[in-house]
């Protein structure tokens, strides 16, 4: 049963075709990562409040797994691909446990309003050797259209090479900014943007406010995975799926959706404490 509704109506409603933004909402900001199978409701309930405040036309959400897809996809070794019949338990629980995540995130943003709808990347994307080899996007396309805001995960997914893998939020976002044409691709983390060195190993770490997809590609040896169980990279998997997409004309910005009015501010293009990354 979804929550009841707040007061205002639930209304469709895309006047600019030409702009798109595309939120990625880390595992780490919508779950406690140290704790098993734990939402962060508070966290997910705040944000879904400032997306609808926010009000931009245009959005695609995709979140990430922290402790609900990742100890799950590592007890199985998932995202290696088909070893021996035991994974395939251990694949259906990870998509299942994604799904309940997903339904906490989405029965959040229509709440709030937002004409959310569900999309499981499992039903629309397959992989060659990890990465995205074909994507079956007209029912996607047909949710932006109409004025819905389509919301993806991290996903297990079917792989032409190794049977099986997980698709990360983060190619997901990367891929989906690319071949949509977005304005603008926001990634929601637990820190406050994209540091010299991991901010919570090193206490020396300097944040990176403007950088370039070309200086990012120079600074790459320097960055650091998550130091929680992440099968899909933590910050590096970010900048490298963020270098990939060099050659698109797209704003990447990299905010701490933990706190508070980040997420309102990077929607609506207002100054925030972040990283941002520019074409030049
Ligand atoms: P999410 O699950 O929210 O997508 P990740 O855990 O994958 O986020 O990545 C964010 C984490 O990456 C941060 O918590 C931080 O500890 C780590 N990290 C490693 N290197 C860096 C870096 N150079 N700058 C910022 N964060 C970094």
């Amino acid at each position: 049963m979804l929550p009841a509704r707040q007061e205002a109506e639930l209304g469709l409603n895309r006047e600019d075709e030409n702009s798109l933004i595309v939120l990625k909402l880390g595992g780490s900001v919508i779950t406690e990562k140290e704790r098993n199978l734990t939402p962060n409701l508070n966290s997910i309930d705040r944000l879904a409040r400032e997306i609808a405040e926010a009000n931009v036309k245009g959005l695609m959400i995709v979140h990430g797994g922290g402790s609900y897809g990742h100890p799950l996809a590592k007890q199985y070794n998932i995202k290696e691909g088909y070893k021996d019949a035991s994974q395939i338990e251990g694949l259906l629980k990870t998509h299942q446990t994604m799904l309940e995540l997903n339904k906490l995130v989405v029965d959040s943003l229509i709440y709030h309003n937002i004409a959310a709808f569900s999309v499981a990347p499992s039903s629309c994307v397959v992989t060659k050797a990890g990465r995205i080899k074909t994507f079956y996007d007209d029912a996607l396309r047909m949710f932006l259209k109409t004025g819905f805001v389509p919301v993806l995960f991290g996903d297990t997914v079917l792989d032409t090479e190794i049977g099986f893998t997980i698709l990360s939020g983060d190619q997901l976002v990367a891929t989906l900014a690319t071949e949509f044409n977005a304005t603008k691709l926001v990634f929601g983390v637990d820190v406050d943007g994209l540091y010299t060195t991991d901010p919570k190993a090193d206490a020396s770490a300097q944040l990176i406010s403007n950088t370039t997809f070309e200086e990012l590609k120079k600074m790459m040896p320097k960055i650091r995975g998550s130091k929680t169980t992440d099968v899909t990279g933590g910050m590096l998997g970010k900048v490298l799926e963020i270098i990939n997409m060099m050659n698109a004309s797209i704003q990447v910005i990299i905010v701490n959706a933990i706190r508070e009015g980040n997420i309102y501010k990077a929607l609506r293009g207002e100054k925030v404490v972040g990283t941002i990354i520019r074409e030049e």
